[in-house]
């Protein structure tokens, strides 16, 4: 008999510990080069290894699997799988789940298969999962948009009228996606430090993070033909860890009236792995009420939140372990994925697979889960004191941050590994 794929009792011939982001539990997926080859390919993280799917498929196990004769495996990206659509998902991480299984032999008693097939993480190089088309960023935390609006415009006008009536969003740009591990340049732009003087031209001095999570599209929609949002969730595929950088001087010059640009477009970091939502399915959660009542084409049945937790850790050059800074959880979004989703598509905009759409900045209630330095600092009036008597009000060059997320079952965990990235200095003159 099959069980769930997120059952506890699940157990992988390879010995996986209770405190591991990667269990069979989970399955994320990610795309990765072998250290004998120079080709990419899909893989599965099971425990420190690194599972090849393309070689899997290539002998023959995913036989009876309804790959459309496809190879979605032996490619660069994972967007051929994400379009397969969800039946082909859920029928792969049955079969992956089968194989890593330790009562199943096909695998675990082929010593040649399990040479070729299973690689130590340490060994591969990780590349950016997908091939974003196109990449949404949305403002769903009600805490984050609250402190910024308060920040910005005074307690009472913190939150726009249209916030608790659509999820707020802004499209964002694809082509500056970064692996985790790639450095973040310091971007220049056009700031105006001061009110009654004109704009000057440097390095921005207000270098921020933001904690966010993201999905990917799978299948996606024909032009004109929105997505109602009972069908929403099947066509999110998984989630994965994003850093979305953001030079606040430059935002606050430019954003009025059209919304962020330049401040926003220099860098976002994607953790390598994406979890895929068949195994955060256990860890569904109430989300927010939300009041007054979203419009019918928002409205849906269920539980729609995810309780997984996040935290954000920063190293800067002096000192020798990150520490962490900010403790969140994506239960607090106030919007959920599948009303993200239902509103983006509700004019017959068309999404498609490899689709990113982030969060926005995941703020809690409290001031240590608040999720950038933006707020935790709030705006430079109270800086972060940092190990080692140093403190923090903004980024500086060498800064490296970390996110880090996981969600926590019976006896397992739920893990999305890390998205890292470290601060360069500025180059505004041009290359140099
Ligand atoms: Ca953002």
């Amino acid at each position: 008999m099959s069980r769930s794929t997120t059952d506890p009792a699940l157990a992988s011939f390879l010995d996986v510990g209770p405190a591991h982001p990667f269990p069979i539990q989970n399955l994320p997926y990610g795309v990765f080069t072998p250290p004998d080859t120079t080709v990419p390919r899909v893989g599965v993280a099971i425990g420190d290894c690194v599972l090849d799917l393309a070689l899997l498929n290539q002998e023959g196990l995913f036989e009876a699997l309804p790959l459309r004769s496809t190879r979605p495996f032996a490619q660069s990206t994972l967007n051929a799988f994400l379009g397969l659509g969800a039946e082909a998902w859920a029928a792969v991480r049955e079969r992956v789940q089968e194989l890593l299984r330790a009562d199943t032999e096909a695998l675990r008693d082929n010593a040649s298969l399990r040479e070729r097939a299973l690689h130590a993480r340490s060994d591969v190089t990780l590349h950016l999962p997908v091939d974003v088309g196109d990449y949404t960023d949305f403002y769903s935390s009600k805490q984050h948009a609250i402190n910024v609006g308060t920040m910005f415009r005074g307690a009472e006008n913190a939150l726009k009228d249209n916030w608790v009536h659509l999820p707020v969003g802004y499209h964002g740009r694809a082509s500056s996606i970064l692996p985790s591990g790639h450095d973040v340049r310091r971007p220049c732009g056009q700031t105006r430090p001061h009110d009654d003087a004109p704009p000057v031209f440097g390095p921005t001095q207000l270098l921020d993070f933001e904690l966010e999570t993201g999905f990917l599209v799978g299948d996606g929609n024909e032009l004109g033909t929105p997505i109602p949002i009972d069908e929403a969730e099947e066509h999110i595929f998984g989630m994965v860890l994003v850093n979305d950088w953001s030079a606040r001087d430059i935002q606050g010059w430019e954003y009025d009236p059209l919304g962020p640009f330049l401040g926003k477009s220099f860098a976002t970091t994607l953790s390598p792995w994406v979890v895929p939502m068949a195994a955060l399915e256990p860890f569904r959660t109430a989300g927010p009420a939300q009041k007054p009542e979203p419009l019918d084409y928002l409205q849906a049945e269920g539980d729609a939140a995810y309780d997984i937790a996040l935290e954000v850790d920063l190293q800067t050059p002096a000192m020798s372990a990150p520490h962490t800074i900010c403790r969140s959880n994506t239960r607090h979004l106030y919007w959920s994925m599948r009303q993200q989703l239902a509103h983006h598509t509700i004019n017959g905009c068309n999404v498609r697979p490899g689709d990113l759409m982030a969060s926005g900045t995941i703020s809690g209630p409290t001031e240590d889960s608040y999720g950038s330095m933006l707020e935790l600092s709030w705006r430079g009036e109270r800086p972060l004191s940092l190990p080692g008597e140093e403190t923090r009000s903004f980024l500086e060059d060498g800064d490296r941050v970390l996110l880090r997320g996981y969600a926590q079952g019976d006896g397992y965990r739920v893990g999305f590994g890390t998205a890292a990235g470290t601060v360069r200095p500025a180059r505004c003159g041009g290359a140099a």
